[in-house]
């Protein structure tokens, strides 16, 4: 079985509890990364994946990985490091959600800027799978309060984030700890040069995975996205959906739950609409189908299986609520639009952290995806009046109204009140309790466009990247910390042969600051100069005195007062009453060596291979991993 004839998970020798959650979570099929990504590492292999967000990497490694936990062994078999305390705690609850019917099955994040003891609690009481930040991690090895002698799997997610952020020593140091016959999955949406390094020094005779790029060109359909993630996007939808003129319309999203979930809310808002999805007996799907081309309805919430094939002239739009995992996936979407010669829309979701998608579906696609605006609380309040009074005039050129008059008139009479007034009372019952004008503000921000948007985030999947912020900051002229910011001191400079991105790195973690607000950077002999948004709360910078970079405490002081606005939520939110962290990260303790014989890797990789098989055999209920021959 090769992973273009992978349908379903249940194809996959994943145990029945995991296979049990995927159906509550509704996932239909696996994404191309997990059906390339799954067999791979239930065998035993080493994965060296090229994939981004959007993906469904998460679950390519997360699957596997719990399907070979043993739930009886407490120590840590499963070490997940990854760039920032989001994306641990994200990859956190996805194990939890896939485990969620692996009785006594424990997850634990650990990152910078969290008290320690609770952490140090939860990895005593025992944990299976430990995911954190490389300071963090490293703190805790140090400490002795996280052991990984057990460890029987490793994984890298977004390698090349935590190589622009500077980690990547913290990550070699952590590697250079763990068993030598450990399992290692490394995850990068790009392959750098120094990642490549660490693959072929850390990683066994590695399986290489990429998604495939189909290129096809979209001349008929207009794109267009959208940057919104999270519960906005149901606002953003429905605005849309008021704006904008079509004709019939699929929304894609990628889950069964979600089909009929957002299928109820549209409804619920006053949509002719329906959900499709893998779970709909085929009568059902192609009945409504039949209703779509018949325009008794005019939206179906699809998944990408259900709507496979389908052919209804009537689709004006098509809407990619959810980011296809692939750009082959996308490029099916958007040709339920645009057929028989006519013109199409599509129109595309993109969270900020799928902005590398964005780009490979432009390149897929040879075109530009333009970034639309959203209508404005005007032209929806516009539209809406718009429409009562077309209400009024149809109901006045076709209904027969006679009854109507006299009642109006009796009223008018009798309580002798204007027929204006007593027009708008009857407008105000129709409406019931919702609001009928928009109040909130438009979700539009003034000024923003795709080359900002690019360039916010990091500017994810599109040069100039971290990296050349970084030498900016270095270079640009001295002359006071911008708008918003306020100027620190390090105590940590050249001499200890410090970099922007350890810096840089160490900050977004301990202070929770997302590094597109830290400002520039000036590393002198002895110390740095550092600016950073002006409202650092009084336990951060506590905090911050006493993290460690390049073997130096920071010991961060204020050099002048910043003059300007506060910039507000630039710092994450901590929790109320958490104690100051004792963090003595990035240790000036010499780092031990990296250099790692290689001999012995084939033997090692066979024997681990043959160490799975014995203990998915221990397991019951667990389906066996699947035979195929070991290539190592
Ligand atoms: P990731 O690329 O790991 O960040 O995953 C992106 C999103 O896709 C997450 O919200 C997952 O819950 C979702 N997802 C991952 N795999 C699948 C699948 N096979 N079917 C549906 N949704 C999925």
């Amino acid at each position: 079985m090769t992973s273009d004839t992978i349908s379903s998970f249940s194809q996959l020798a994943l145990n029945i509890p995991l296979l049990k959650a995927l159906d509550e979570v509704g996932y239909e099929t696996p994404s191309p990364i997990q059906a390339q990504t799954i067999p791979l590492l239930l065998e035993g292999r080493d994965v060296l994946g090229q994939a981004q967000t959007g993906t469904g990497k998460t679950a390519a490694f997360a699957l596997p990985l719990l399907s070979n936990i043993d739930l009886k062994e407490k120590d840590p078999q499963v070490l997940v490091l990854a760039p920032t305390r989001e994306l641990a705690i994200q990859v956190a609850e996805a194990f939890q959600k896939y485990a969620s019917h692996m009785k006594g099955f424990h997850v634990l994040p650990i990152y910078g800027g969290q008290d320690y003891s609770g952490q140090i609690r939860a990895l005593k009481r025992g944990v299976h799978v430990v995911v954190g930040t490389p300071g963090r991690v490293m703190d805790h090895m140090r400490k002795g309060t996280l052991k990984l002698s057990n460890l029987s799997a490793l994984v890298l997610d977004e390698a090349d984030e935590m190589l622009r952020m500077g980690f990547i020593d913290d990550v070699e140091w952590i590697l250079d700890q763990t068993p030598e016959d450990r399992q290692i999955a490394l995850f990068s949406a790009t392959m750098p040069q120094q990642i490549r390094r660490i693959a072929t020094k850390y990683l066994n005779e590695p399986e290489q995975v990429t998604i495939k790029v189909k290129t096809a060109t979209a001349d008929t359909i207009r794109q267009r996205f959208w940057p919104v993630s999270g519960v906005h996007k149901l606002d953003a939808l429905t605005r849309i959906l008021e704006a904008e003129p079509f004709d019939a319309m699929i929304i894609f999203v990628r889950t069964k739950t979600a089909t009929v979930e957002l299928s109820d809310k549209l409804e619920a808002r006053g949509y002719s609409v329906a959900a499709i999805n893998g779970d709909i007996p085929q009568k059902q799907r192609e009945r409504t189908i039949d209703q779509l081309k018949q325009s008794k309805i005019d939206i179906l919430v699809a998944t990408d299986v259900a709507a496979r094939g389908l052919d209804v002239q009537r689709i004006s739009h098509v809407f990619n609520y959810d980011i296809p995992y692939d750009t082959e996936a996308y490029i099916h979407r958007i040709g339920r639009t645009g057929r028989a010669g006519r013109k199409g829309d599509a129109i595309l979701f993109v969270a900020p952290r799928e902005k590398r998608l964005l780009h490979s579906i432009e390149k897929a696609t040879k075109q530009k995806i333009e970034m639309m605006e959203l209508p404005s609380t005007e032209i929806i309040n516009d539209k809406r009046i718009a429409k009562f009074k077309q209400r009024i005039t149809d109901t006045l050129a076709t209904e027969e109204l006679g009854m109507f008059y006299q009642m109006i008139e009796q009223y008018q009479h009798e309580h002798n009140v204007p027929s204006l007034e007593i027009a708008a009372a009857l407008a105000q019952i129709l409406q019931g309790d919702e609001p009928f004008l928009l109040q909130n503000k438009p979700q539009r921000s003034k000024g923003r466009d795709r080359e900002s948007w690019d360039k916010e985030d990091g500017g994810r999947g599109r040069k100039p990247n971290r990296r050349d912020r970084e030498r900016d900051r270095s270079q640009r002229r001295d002359s006071g910390p911008e708008d918003g910011m306020e100027r620190f001191r390090l105590e940590v400079g050249h001499d200890h042969e410090v970099r922007p991105g350890n810096i840089v790195g160490a900050i977004a973690n301990e202070a929770g600051i997302d590094s597109q607000y830290i400002g520039r950077i000036n590393i002198h002999d002895e110390y740095t100069m550092i600016d950073l948004p002006a409202d650092m709360p009084k336990e951060i910078f506590h905090d911050l005195k006493k993290v460690w970079v390049a073997g130096q405490q920071l010991k961060i002081s204020r050099v002048g007062e910043g003059d300007s606005q506060p910039a507000k939520r630039k710092y994450s939110k901590r929790k109320p009453g958490r104690k100051p962290t004792d963090d003595k990260s990035r240790s000036d303790k010499p780092r031990a060596s990296k250099s790692k014989p290689k001999k012995d890797k084939k033997k090692k990789a066979k024997k681990r291979a043959k160490d799975k098989k014995a203990k998915g055999k221990r397991k019951t209920g667990d389906a066996k991993p699947k035979k195929r021959d070991n290539k190592t």
